[in-house]
């Protein structure tokens, strides 16, 4: 357990403060400022697949940064990347589109094989191999994930996968899933968490051969797909790491899924305090600005605050990931306290705006659907809360 009186012990770890890759955020805004918010309307509206966003950046080397340069990528710290995805959604883009490829890379850098990274790797880098697809969640096992029911049955040669997923994000327009099964029924293992493993698996060979796809409709464009496993067939070497072991590789990873959906929270969140002040200065009612009463500005300003908070907890986590110590308290808090200030900003704007932020023109009402997400995706608030009340604060486990 992490106490107060563990923290004191922890090595004295340099936050940034201020505008930290400077190049990198400049260069992110230039890309980003030939996506203007038409794009965003227009693929939101057709539920499109941003592809030319996606392959921009990948052009770019921004979504291969968390790839090692020996294997084509540009090999930055968590904290170059999570600069990126901030700075994509401070510029009103949709960073979910693609931020995938960094948070699920950590399981694969950390646990694959050197065969897997040398197969996979320069590929992706290069962007002829998409890895989006993120396969957890199952229509009866939400946020009790051990309790997931799909099965990959070992047979000669590879497993049978058996089951099926719900919203896994981007799995029409991903080539590679990463996915986690059971391999030892629950009934078999000491502990529920164990006999869970991930498998890396090629979705061009098994579309069509067991593997269904059909895409969900939902409030954002997130391109949330149910996905059917039908005695799928998969190679042995689409194991990722050891057999049994693949949740203890997904709560590895979800420190840094954690600080890089945070960050993009925060460049959200930066956009909506933005936008929102600058309509209180010019929307006049009553002969004055509207941002002259407090009960509008003083939202906006506490989004702020909210965000400036977040971020430092942000930059905290990155650092002390980067630095190999324990983050889960930080990387959880950044989490929540991030998607706290990006929805009370989204409010904010929303309020702010009054009847016009319904309008589709604007871009608030579709950055202010996509802020809610936040809260629940893809961990939701009410589980970082049971983590930092049990692991940092020493309560009673409460599920
Ligand atoms: C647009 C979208 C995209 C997504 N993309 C992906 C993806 O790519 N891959 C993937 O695997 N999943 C994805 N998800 C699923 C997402 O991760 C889950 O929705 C999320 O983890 C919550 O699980 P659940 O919806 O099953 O909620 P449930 O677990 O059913 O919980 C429902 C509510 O009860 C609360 N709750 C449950 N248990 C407790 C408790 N013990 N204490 C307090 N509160 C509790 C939860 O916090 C939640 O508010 C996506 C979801 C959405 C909406």
């Amino acid at each position: 357990m992490n106490s107060p009186e563990q923290n004191l012990e922890q090595p004295i770890i340099d936050v940034p403060t201020g505008e930290d890759y400077k190049d990198i955020r400049e260069a992110v805004r230039r890309l980003c400022g030939g996506f203007p918010p038409e794009y965003w309307r227009e693929k939101d509206e057709a539920e499109a697949y941003p592809t030319e966003f996606i392959e921009a950046m990948t052009q770019a080397g921004f979504l291969a940064a968390l790839i090692p340069q020996e294997y084509g990528g540009t090999g930055l710290p968590l904290r170059a990347a999570a600069v990126i995805l901030e700075e994509v959604c401070n510029a009103g883009c949709h960073a979910a589109a693609g931020h995938a490829q960094m948070y699920t890379m950590g399981t694969l850098l950390r646990h694959g094989s050197e065969a897997q990274k040398r197969k996979y790797l320069p590929q992706i880098a290069a962007g002829t191999l998409r890895l989006q697809a993120f396969g957890v969640t199952e229509p009866s096992t939400g946020s009790d994930t051990t309790h997931l029911k799909t099965r990959a049955i070992k047979r000669e040669g590879g497993y049978t996968l058996k089951g099926q997923k719900i919203f896994t994000s981007r799995a029409q327009h991903s080539d590679l899933m990463l996915v986690l099964a059971r391999t030892t029924p629950i009934e078999e293992v000491k502990a529920k968490s164990h006999g869970i493993s991930t498998f890396l698996i090629d979705i061009r060979e098994s579309l069509g051969k067991g593997l269904e796809i059909r895409p969900i409709k939902t409030m954002v464009n997130h391109h949330a797909c149910e996905v059917f496993f039908d005695d799928v067939q998969i190679p042995a070497d689409a194991l990722v790491g050891e057999e049994g072991r693949g949740f203890r590789y997904i709560l590895d990873g979800m420190n840094s899924e954690r600080v890089l959906t945070a960050a993009e929270a925060i460049g959200s969140t930066r956009w909506f305090v933005r936008t929102a002040t600058k309509y209180a200065n010019e929307r006049r009612v009553f002969d004055r600005p509207i941002g002259q009463n407090q009960s509008i500005q003083f939202p906006i300003a506490q989004a702020h605050i909210q965000m400036e908070a977040a971020d430092l907890m942000v930059r905290r986590a990155a650092a002390m990931f980067q630095a190999g110590v324990p983050c889960g308290a930080e990387a959880n808090m950044a989490r929540y306290l991030a998607a706290e200030a990006l929805w009370n900003a989204a409010e904010a704007c929303m309020q702010t705006h009054g009847g016009i932020g319904f309008a589709r023109e604007m871009n608030v009402e579709r950055k202010w659907r996509e802020a809610r997400l936040a809260r629940i995706a893809p961990v939701s608030t009410n589980l970082i809360l049971a983590h930092v009340a049990q692991h940092v604060l020493g309560l009673p486990r409460s599920y």
